[in-house]
C-alpha cells in the first residue's frame, strides 16, 4: 500500500531517503512526487553551455567530443580528462580515479552531467560530475529512467541527488502507487477537464509532450489554489459567525451635521462606498472591509463618514496611520473639517461634538494621560494614533470600528492586537491607495471585501511627470527652474530624496531599503542623494532665494510637526524630504515634485510620492530625475510611471517585478510547500474560479467531512507556517 502519506524509507530503503531526506528535505511519498521538475531537455537536445554560471549546481545534457587519459605524478591515482560540446561551445570535464568511464564516454556519445561549475586556469569545468548515460535505454532497461519519453525531467537537485536519481525514485513511487484519494472533487475536476491527481503527477514527472506537462501542473496548481480559497472562505464564515454591535448612524447626528456642512459633493465612488460601509456596520457582525482609492480619490472623507456614524451610534473610532507624521496630518485634517463638530463642550458649540485626540508614542506623558483618559471616559470619539496605541494602557470606552490607513506600511499582527481592543469584535476598515489586483487583494487580504474609489474628485487637475536625465544639462536647468516659476507663482514643492544622509542608521522606511535592493539597476554606481546633502546645496545654489526646509524620519517629532505645519501653512517654499511624505501627506499648494535618483525607488512609491502633487486644481509636476542610462531597465520603470497615472496598472507591473513571496511576505517565503505553484498574477483566472468553488464547498459542507483528502491539504496546510497570515487576514 503506497499513498502520499507512505514514509520514502519503505519505499526506496534507508540509505536513498536518507540521502533524500539530507539533500532536499522529501521523506514522505507526497514529498517526492510534489518535487516537480524545472524544466525538461528535449531527448538529444544538448544544453547552451554559454548559459553556465560559476558556482552553480547543473545538469547538461552534452555529447562527448573527445576523452584522454592522464597520468599522474602519484602512480595510484589516474586523471581521465573529457571534452563534451553543445555543438558550439566546449566544457572540460576532470575525473579523479574513474578509468572505468573511458567504456561509456566515447567520442559522439551523449549524456547528462551534473556538478557544480568550478574555473579552472580560467576556464569552466566540472570536477568529477556525476554522469547518466542517455543511449543505454534502448532497450528499455531500467537505467533508462523513463527516458524513452521524448522529455527528460530536470529536477531541482541536490549534490549527492542528481536530477536522474530523482526521476528513478519518482518512477518507482508513481509505479507502485496505489489509487489515490482525490482532494478535488469529481464534479470540478470534470467541469475543468483537469486529471485526476496521480494522473497529473505522471503527467509533470513523465511527460510524453509540454502539452502533458502543463496539463499536469495545472491540475496541481488547482490544489494550491482550492485550499487556498477554501481557508479563506471557512474564514470569512468564522468571521460571519461573530457577534458585534450593529451602529447605525442617527438622523440628525454628527453625520447629518457634517454631510451639510461638506463644502463639495462627494463623488458617486464614495457614496457608494458610503452606503456599503453604512449596510455593514448596520448589521451585528462585525465589517471585515478593504476600500482601494487611487491617491487623491478622497478615503479620508469616507473614513471620517464612517467614523461619526459610529460615534453617532454611541460608540469610538480609531484611525490608524503608519507614521506619526501621518498621524499627526490626519488629526490636523479631521479637525479641520469638523470645524465646531470637534470641540465639544465649547460654550455656543455644537451639542453634538465629540473630542478628537491623537495619540503617538512621542507625545508627552502628561498629554498622552489625558488623552487616554478622554477615550476611557467617552468624551474623545475620535482618535488618531500610530501603533502605540496598541499599548495595553489604552482602554476604550466602546470602540466600535477601527480604519487602517495605508495598509501595505501596517502589519496585520498590530491590526490583529487592536482588533482584541473593544469588547466585542470592532468593525475593521482597512484603506490602501496602492492598488491591487482584485485576486491578490482577494488572496493577500483573504476576509476582506473589497471596495475600490477609482474615480478622482471633480476639477483636479492632471499632474505632468517627465523623466529627467541627469545627464542632460539642459533638462536639469529647466527641473529648478520649474520649482522657482511655481514658486514664483505662489506655489510650493517637494524634493524628494532616497536617503537621509549623514550620521546614524539612514533608511526612513525599511519598505524603501527593500525596493532599493529589488529593483535598483543603478546600484553602486553612485551613493544617492542626501537630504543633509542636498539642502545646502540647493539654498545656495539652484534654489538660492527659496524658504528651504528639511522633513525626515530622525528630526526629533516636534521639529518635523513644526516643519509640516509650516509647510502646510505656506511659510516653507521647498521642502527637501524622504518618503516619509509618501503617504497621506496632504498640501494642495503643492504643485511640483522631483524625485531625485528616482530609479532608487519602486513603481507604486513613485505613484504614491506623485500623489502628494496635483492635489488642488493647479496644474502639478513629477519629475523623475535620474542618473542612470536609457534603455536599462530602470529607465523603463521610470518611463512607465511617467506614462500612466493608472495605479492599478502600475501597482501590477510592481508586481510582475516582486518576487511573490513579497507580495504575500513572510506567508510564502517563510512556508514550506503549501504555495509553490501558484503565482498570484499569472494564475488570476485560475484563483477566481476556485474561489467560487471553494465559497460553494465550504457553503454545503463547511467542515469538508464529504471531502476527507481535501480537508488534509488544508490541515497540511493551516500547519505550515504559512497559515500565520490567514489567521490574521
Ligand atoms: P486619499 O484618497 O489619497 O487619501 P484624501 O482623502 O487625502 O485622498 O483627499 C485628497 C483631497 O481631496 C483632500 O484635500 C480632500 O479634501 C479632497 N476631496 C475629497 N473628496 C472630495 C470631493 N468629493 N470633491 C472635492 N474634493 C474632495
Ligand atoms: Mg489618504
Amino acid at each position: 500500500m503506497v499513498d502520499l502519506d507512505t514514509p520514502l524509507t519503505t519505499l526506496l530503503g534507508a540509505r536513498a531517503a536518507g540521502l533524500l531526506a539530507d539533500g532536499l528535505d522529501l521523506r514522505l511519498v507526497g514529498d517526492l512526487l510534489g518535487h516537480l521538475p524545472r524544466r525538461y531537455h528535449e531527448r538529444g537536445e544538448l544544453t547552451d553551455l554559454a548559459d553556465l554560471v560559476v558556482g552553480e549546481t547543473v545538469t547538461v545534457q552534452a555529447r562527448v567530443e573527445r576523452i584522454e587519459r592522464r597520468p599522474m605524478r602519484d602512480r595510484r591515482r589516474s586523471m581521465l580528462k573529457v571534452t563534451v560540446t553543445d555543438g558550439r561551445q566546449s566544457l572540460p570535464l576532470t575525473f579523479f580515479n574513474q578509468t572505468w568511464r573511458e567504456r561509456d564516454l566515447r567520442p559522439g556519445t551523449t549524456a547528462l552531467f551534473a556538478g557544480k561549475v568550478d574555473e579552472y586556469r580560467g576556464r569552466w569545468q566540472l570536477t568529477n560530475p556525476e554522469v547518466q548515460l542517455l543511449e543505454t535505454d534502448a532497450d528499455g532497461d531500467d537505467a533508462g529512467q523513463g527516458f524513452a519519453n521524448a522529455l527528460v525531467p530536470i529536477y531541482p537537485a541536490a549534490a549527492k541527488v542528481p536530477s536522474w536519481t530523482l526521476a528513478r525514485c519518482v518512477r518507482l513511487a508513481l509505479d507502485s502507487l496505489d489509487p489515490l484519494d482525490d482532494p478535488l472533487p469529481g464534479r470540478l475536476r470534470a467541469q475543468h477537464r483537469l486529471p485526476a491527481l496521480a494522473d497529473a503527477f505522471r503527467l509533470v514527472h513523465q511527460p510524453a509532450s509540454r502539452a502533458e506537462a502543463a496539463r499536469g501542473r495545472k491540475r496541481l496548481t488547482w490544489d494550491e489554489a482550492l485550499v487556498l480559497q477554501v481557508a479563506l472562505a471557512r474564514r470569512r464564515r468564522e468571521v460571519q459567525a461573530q457577534a458585534t454591535t450593529a451602529r447605525v448612524a442617527g438622523p440628525d447626528g454628527l453625520l447629518a451635521a457634517f454631510d451639510a456642512a461638506l463644502p463639495f459633493p462627494l463623488t458617486a465612488g464614495q457614496r457608494e462606498v458610503g452606503a456599503a460601509i453604512a449596510a455593514d456596520m448596520a448589521r451585528p457582525v462585525p465589517m471585515h472591509r478593504l476600500l482601494q482609492g487611487e491617491v487623491g480619490s478622497g478615503k479620508t472623507v469616507v473614513a471620517l463618514r464612517a467614523m461619526l456614524a459610529v460615534v453617532d451610534a454611541g460608540g469610538q473610532a480609531v484611525l490608524l496611520a503608519p507614521t506619526e507624521t501621518l498621524a499627526a496630518q490626519h488629526h490636523r485634517s479631521l479637525r479641520e473639517m469638523l470645524g465646531d463638530l470637534a470641540r465639544p463642550g465649547e460654550l455656543g458649540g455644537d451639542p453634538r461634538a465629540t473630542g478628537v485626540v491623537l495619540v503617538t508614542g512621542s507625545m508627552g506623558a502628561r498629554a498622552r494621560r489625558e488623552a487616554l483618559a478622554s477615550l476611557a471616559s467617552a468624551a474623545a470619539g475620535l482618535v488618531v494614533g500610530t501603533h502605540a496605541l496598541l499599548h495595553e494602557d489604552v482602554v476604550f470606552a466602546d470602540l466600535g470600528l477601527i480604519i487602517v490607513d495605508e495598509q501595505h506600511r501596517f502589519g496585520v499582527e498590530q491590526r490583529d492586537a487592536l482588533r482584541a481592543r473593544g469588547r466585542r469584535p470592532p468593525h475593521l476598515l482597512v484603506m490602501t491607495a496602492t492598488p491591487i489586483p482584485r485576486t491578490v487583494a482577494m488572496t493577500v487580504f483573504g476576509d476582506l471585501e473589497v471596495s475600490e474609489l477609482t474615480e478622482l474628485p471633480a476639477g483636479r487637475a492632471p499632474v505632468s511627470t517627465y523623466v529627467v536625465p541627469a545627464a542632460v544639462r539642459s533638462w536639469t536647468d529647466r527641473m529648478w527652474g520649474r520649482i522657482r516659476d511655481e514658486v514664483a507663482a505662489g506655489r510650493q514643492a517637494y524634493v524628494v530624496c532616497p536617503r537621509i544622509g549623514g550620521e546614524g542608521a539612514d533608511d526612513d522606511d525599511p519598505a524603501a531599503a527593500a525596493d532599493l535592493a529589488d529593483g535598483a539597476d543603478a546600484r553602486g554606481a553612485h551613493p544617492a542623494a542626501t537630504v543633509v546633502e542636498v539642502l545646502p546645496r540647493l539654498a545656495e545654489g539652484e534654489l538660492a532665494g527659496l524658504r528651504v526646509e528639511s522633513l525626515h524620519g530622525r528630526l526629533a517629532p516636534a521639529r518635523r510637526e513644526t516643519v509640516m505645519n509650516d509647510f502646510a501653512a505656506g511659510k516653507t517654499d521647498v521642502l527637501v524630504a524622504t518618503t516619509v511624505i509618501e503617504v497621506g501627506v496632504n498640501v494642495p499648494n503643492a504643485t511640483v515634485m522631483v524625485v531625485l535618483d528616482a530609479d532608487r525607488f519602486g513603481v507604486s512609491q513613485l505613484h504614491q510620492l506623485r500623489g502628494r502633487v496635483g492635489r488642488g486644481t493647479a496644474a502639478g509636476w513629477c519629475l523623475l530625475y535620474t542618473a542612470v542610462d536609457e534603455e536599462t531597465p530602470a529607465w523603463q520603470r521610470l518611463g512607465a510611471v511617467a506614462a500612466t497615472r493608472d495605479g492599478a496598472q502600475l501597482s501590477r507591473l510592481d508586481l510582475e517585478q516582486r518576487r511573490e513571496g513579497d507580495v504575500l511576505g513572510a506567508a510564502q517565503s517563510g512556508g514550506r510547500r503549501s504555495l509553490r505553484l501558484l503565482a498570484l498574477l499569472r494564475d488570476e483566472d485560475l484563483i477566481r474560479q476556485a474561489r467560487v468553488e471553494a465559497v460553494r464547498i465550504v457553503e454545503e459542507d463547511p467542515e469538508l467531512t464529504a471531502h476527507p483528502a481535501l480537508r488534509r491539504l488544508l490541515d497540511a496546510m493551516l500547519d505550515d507556517t504559512s497559515a500565520a497570515f490567514l489567521e490574521k487576514g
